[in-house]
């Protein structure tokens, strides 16, 4: 079979384990039924995931000018404490920034190659350590707004990391860690105002991902530079791709790609 589209982040299923989808606008791939399987990958093209033109791509699958403009690539998307919708504050969209920032949002530990804080809207967990690569993950507060999250992570970051080692959470070469014991040793610094939003009973998450073969010595895919790839897959974790041959695609760094898939 052959499928044609523009490359989006992996949805998921939080099941056991994970189950991912490739979503294009005309096919809906099961991307665990391709285990074991051969798969051709061919860079045919790019889509801004804004704008829909075909240009380079910049970052977060978005040309250049969309990524400057748009208000869906805000610096507070990044950077939580940057966010100024709960003072009336425009940034790009005032409209779209209340939408995405006054939410619910959640201050989280999740262990992918080391414990790590991190920010997400609390619609997306788990979706967010499953897209991280998380084999346990832990909430630590639960906030109205992603600026409180993001003064929260910013403490915090002087006490644990706020990035993963992708090589090491690709080889799995991890352990498991107590998150509740993290947890309670960094109650401490969570700034005033977020003191009272401290989520009280708590337990881990544990994912667990459809992988056969880890890789020993995981090396990157360049597909714009490579143009095309073949190879045997053998595991899912993260947003990555793992092949055969030691091969990792990370299908994220890769939105707005528009690529043909022979499976
Ligand atoms: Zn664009």
């Amino acid at each position: 079979m052959v499928y044609t589209g523009v490359l989006t982040k992996m949805q998921t299923e939080f099941l056991e384990p994970i189950q991912y989808y490739l979503v294009f606008e005309n096919d809906f791939i099961h991307v665990n039924q391709l285990l074991n399987k051969p798969v051709k990958m061919k860079l045919i093209g790019h889509q801004c995931l804004s704008c829909g033109l075909d240009r380079p791509i910049y970052r977060q699958g978005f040309c250049k000018t969309c990524f400057f403009d748009k208000p869906i690539a805000g610096d507070w998307i990044m950077r939580p404490e940057l966010s100024t919708a709960h003072l009336g504050k425009e940034d790009r969209d005032l409209e779209y920034e209340k939408k995405v920032q006054l939410q619910p949002h959640i201050v989280y530990l999740a262990n992918s190659s080391n414990v790590k804080v991190g920010v997400t809207r609390k619609s997306q967990v788990p979706t967010r350590w499953i897209d991280q690569g998380a084999h346990e993950a832990i909430e630590i507060v639960e906030v109205p707004n992603r600026y409180l999250a993001g003064v929260t992570e910013v403490a915090l970051k002087d006490h644990v990391a706020d990035k993963t080692n992708w090589r090491k959470m690709l080889k799995n070469d991890i352990e498991d860690v107590n998150l509740l014991e993290w947890r309670n040793n960094l109650k401490a610094h969570i700034p005033n105002e977020v003191k009272d939003y401290f989520i009280e009973s708590n337990s881990e998450t544990h994912l667990k991902f459809p992988v056969e073969q880890y890789p020993e010595k995981p090396n990157s895919l360049n597909i714009k530079k490579q143009m095309e790839y073949s190879g045997k897959l053998v595991g899912i974790k993260g947003q990555y791709l793992i092949f055969e041959d030691n091969t990792v695609f990370n299908i994220r760094a890769n939105e707005g790609l528009v690529v043909e898939l022979n499976v």
